[in-house]
């Protein structure tokens, strides 16, 4: 790296920046709460996506003091959409101590900032430089895809020692009393210019001293080794509807207070893994992702074995699947009546291929019943006449603290997983 070029990058992407920079919400002022609320909305999220949530939330919760005294559900009610929920839990914990700790305001001190809950070091720096103007670097994967190109770095990204080492060559380039445009400008020119996929280097500010641009290597560069790809994972989840004083309402139930998405609702539903094999097909793994690809998949080894099932075949052996192991795992008894879709929810480190199906509601089994439950299930699953039976008397008993019956005006209270929002907003919209 030649000191020409460092100063040309840094003065001509400032240049830039002020002349294009956009005007987005976060941007009104300097106010570091403000700052902080947007940099963790803006993790794994994009910026178009980020903009109505960001000013709903800011409304909502316009202060640190605000946002600690909130109940958490409100919280994440609002966090409904955006995802990765931990973040939203983490930014509560981190205003609460802000509360507690500074008096409700956000300190001009990188150790009492980069101590905060959820707060990592891109974001210490972020907060740092964009608010309070300090000298500091922030550097995420947009940054060092920038600066790997721009200074043609080969080492691999994914390395803490080049994070460490990408961090000091972003400080070196901080121009003097401009630390927060400068980074926005480094994070504006990683999203709108020197994008991932197809790099703009023809509309590029800092195009004419760029190695790698010059070597050939933008489209390869940064390095990263490549992170194992998410599991896929088969749910059976049941549309369970009730009768009697729960007529036009369904089933659902709150996840355990830790773990993933935890404490926002979902329908009932459990893990497909016949013989152990959690997907219910080898083949799937190896493909990946997708329900299409899943089937075809499945198909194919089934042909191998000389049966291959209808999706009817699959359905009522996945519906059989589901209400056992929700007798088993729930005490919950219920019987499935028709397949009714299917929904994919990409995490960081699984895929969920959701099998949905409509269910009525038998009845509950305290834990001890559980194992017999499991072969009323099995019986039961044919018996209409004893679900009929059954059903009127159990759905008055009292539901487990978890569970409860909800309509669609519930939605409005209640936060859900995006996947269970999608599917219970086309189910509530068919009854209509
Ligand atoms: S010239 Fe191309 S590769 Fe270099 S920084 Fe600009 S957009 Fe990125």
């Amino acid at each position: 790296m030649t000191t020409e070029a460092a100063r040309y990058f840094s003065r001509e992407l400032l240049s830039w920046y002020l002349e294009i920079r956009r005007d987005l919400p976060w941007r009104q002022n300097r106010d570091p709460y403000r700052v902080w609320v947007s940099e963790i909305m803006l993790q794994q999220t994009r910026v178009d996506t980020v903009i109505p949530f960001y000013e709903r939330f800011m409304e909502k919760f316009p202060t640190a003091a605000a946002l600690a005294e909130a109940p958490e559900a409100e919280v994440l009610k609002s966090w409904e959409g955006l995802g990765y929920y931990s973040r939203a839990r983490n930014l509560q914990a981190g205003a609460r101590e802000v509360v507690s700790l500074h008096g409700g305001v956000v300190p001009d001190d990188k150790e009492a900032v980069a101590s905060l809950r959820g707060v990592g070091p891109y974001t210490t720096g972020a907060i740092m430089s964009i608010a309070f103007n300090r000298p500091e670097p922030a550097v995420d994967g947009n940054v060092m895809r920038v600066l790997s190109r721009y200074f043609c770095l080969e080492e691999d990204i994914a390395k803490p020692a080049t994070r460490v080492g990408i961090e000091k060559l972003a400080a070196s380039l901080i121009p003097e009393g401009s630390a927060g445009d400068f980074n926005q400008a480094l994070m504006e020119l990683g999203a709108l210019v020197c994008t991932p996929k197809s790099p703009g280097c023809l509309t590029c500010p800092v195009l004419q001293h760029c190695e790698g641009r010059m070597a050939g290597k933008e489209h390869i560069l940064p390095i990263k080794t490549k992170a194992k790809p998410p599991r896929p994972e088969t749910r059976l989840a049941a549309i369970i509807t009730g009768s009697g004083e729960h007529a036009g309402r369904i089933l659902v139930r709150q996840r355990p207070e830790s773990g993933l998405l935890a404490q926002m609702w979902e329908l009932p539903h459990v893990l497909f893994a016949p013989g152990g094999d959690s997907t219910g097909s080898t083949a799937a793994k190896r493909r990946g992702r997708g329900a299409a690809a899943k089937a075809a998949a499945a198909a194919a080894a089934e042909t191998a074995a000389g049966a291959a099932p209808s999706a009817l075949e699959q359905h009522a052996r996945q519906a059989e699947y589901m209400s056992r192991a929700l007798s088993a795992e729930e005490g919950l008894l219920v019987r499935p009546t028709s397949w009714w879709g299917e929904m994919e929810h990409v995490f960081s480190h699984i895929i969920w291929d959701v099998q949905v199906f409509r269910a009525e509601f038998g009845f509950w089994v305290q834990s001890a019943a559980k194992q017999e439950a499991v072969t009323l299930a099995g019986a039961a699953a044919e018996s209409a006449v004893f679900y009929e039976a059954s059903s009127a008397a159990a759905e008055s008993q009292a539901l487990p603290a978890n569970y409860r019956w909800i309509g669609p005006e519930h939605m409005k209270e209640l936060a859900f997983p995006n996947v269970f929002v999608r599917i219970l907003r086309d189910y509530w919209n068919e009854l209509d």
